[in-house]
Protein backbone atom coordinates (compact mmCIF):
# COMPACT_ATOMS: atom_id res chain seq x y z
CA UNK A 1 0.00 0.00 0.00
CA UNK A 2 1.28 3.40 -0.80
CA UNK A 3 1.35 6.48 1.18
CA UNK A 4 1.49 10.38 -0.10
CA UNK A 5 2.16 13.10 2.82
CA UNK A 6 -0.25 15.86 3.51
CA UNK A 7 0.95 19.12 1.68
CA UNK A 8 -1.02 21.07 4.59
CA UNK A 9 -0.42 18.86 7.86
CA UNK A 10 2.28 16.43 6.88
CA UNK A 11 0.52 13.81 7.90
CA UNK A 12 0.77 10.00 5.83
CA UNK A 13 -2.33 8.84 4.47
CA UNK A 14 -3.40 6.45 1.69
CA UNK A 15 -6.25 8.55 0.13
CA UNK A 16 -5.51 12.05 -0.74
CA UNK A 17 -7.33 14.51 -2.20
CA UNK A 18 -6.12 17.13 -5.50
CA UNK A 19 -7.08 20.42 -4.23
CA UNK A 20 -6.46 23.86 -5.22
CA UNK A 21 -5.94 26.83 -3.24
CA UNK A 22 -5.18 30.61 -3.67
CA UNK A 23 -2.77 30.04 -0.53
CA UNK A 24 -1.03 27.65 -2.03
CA UNK A 25 -0.66 29.81 -5.08
CA UNK A 26 -0.10 27.93 -8.36
CA UNK A 27 -0.53 23.96 -9.27
CA UNK A 28 -2.52 20.96 -7.64
CA UNK A 29 -1.27 20.01 -3.86
CA UNK A 30 -2.50 16.83 -2.55
CA UNK A 31 -4.22 17.07 1.07
CA UNK A 32 -5.11 14.53 3.60
CA UNK A 33 -9.14 14.22 3.99
CA UNK A 34 -9.58 16.62 7.15
CA UNK A 35 -7.33 19.46 5.74
CA UNK A 36 -9.83 18.51 2.25
CA UNK A 37 -12.72 19.61 4.32
CA UNK A 38 -10.84 22.99 5.62
CA UNK A 39 -10.05 23.66 2.39
CA UNK A 40 -13.65 23.06 0.87
CA UNK A 41 -14.39 26.56 3.45
CA UNK A 42 -12.62 28.94 0.72
CA UNK A 43 -14.62 30.43 -2.01
CA UNK A 44 -11.82 29.48 -4.46
CA UNK A 45 -11.10 25.71 -3.71
CA UNK A 46 -11.02 23.61 -5.97
CA UNK A 47 -11.49 19.88 -6.08
CA UNK A 48 -9.74 17.76 -8.85
CA UNK A 49 -9.23 13.96 -7.96
CA UNK A 50 -8.72 11.78 -5.14
CA UNK A 51 -5.88 9.42 -5.28
CA UNK A 52 -5.57 6.08 -3.41
CA UNK A 53 -2.41 4.75 -2.34
CA UNK A 54 -4.17 1.13 -2.61
CA UNK A 55 -5.71 1.14 -6.32
CA UNK A 56 -1.52 0.46 -7.50
ZN1 LIG B 1 -3.62 17.26 6.22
Amino acid sequence: MKTKLCAHCQTEATTLYRIQTPAEGKGWIFVCESCCIKAKARPSYRYGGTWQGYRH
